[in-house]
């Protein structure tokens, strides 16, 4: 468990470190050209829909992190039952079993 704990920290490190490495505060002053204002734009759109992937998994590695300390951790948050280990090896911040997250990708389970 320990393990884990450590795997996940060094993740959400990365995570916070890559989310603070994108700049969005653009300088639009200088740019009249309107096609160099869409380029910039659209490089800004982007590293907003990275950061958003970013910031959500973060919440999930959060997440895990609080079931590591109520000894919930490796607990399918759907149908409760335990989490593959070999699962939960490849995604550590996993919240459902492969099961439960098949039915999410399905639209058949709401995630709260
Ligand atoms: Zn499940």
């Amino acid at each position: 468990m320990k393990e884990v704990k450590e795997k996940l920290l060094a993740e959400r490190e990365t995570l916070i470190t890559k989310l603070k490495g994108n700049d969005l505060s653009v300088d639009d002053s200088e740019t009249p050209d309107p096609v160099d204002l869409a380029v910039r734009n659209y490089s800004k759109n982007v590293m907003l829909a990275v950061s958003e992937n970013e910031s959500r998994q973060l919440a999930l590695i959060d997440e895990a992190l609080l079931r590591i300390e109520d000894e919930e951790y490796g607990v399918c948050q759907n149908c409760e039952k335990e989490i593959n280990p070999k699962r939960l090896a490849a995604i550590a911040w996993a919240r459902y079993c492969l099961n439960c997250q098949q039915l999410l990708e399905q639209g058949l389970l709401e995630e709260d």
